[in-house]
């Protein structure tokens, strides 16, 4: 029921679209790398 989903993934830091191989999950987020999820929780962070 997730395939749709799957398709397309995009950097939750910078969102840009992402492709399969690349991605870097964490959080159940997608992100291009350990940068991108850095900047995410910091974004976060500062948001709470
Ligand atoms: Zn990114």
């Amino acid at each position: 029921m997730a395939k749709a989903e799957e398709k397309r993934k995009n950097c939750l830091a910078c969102n840009k679209s992402l492709k399969r191989i690349k991605w870097y999950y964490r959080n159940n987020g997608h992100f291009c790398n350990k940068n991108c999820f850095k900047e995410f929780l910091k974004k976060q962070a500062a948001k709470t």
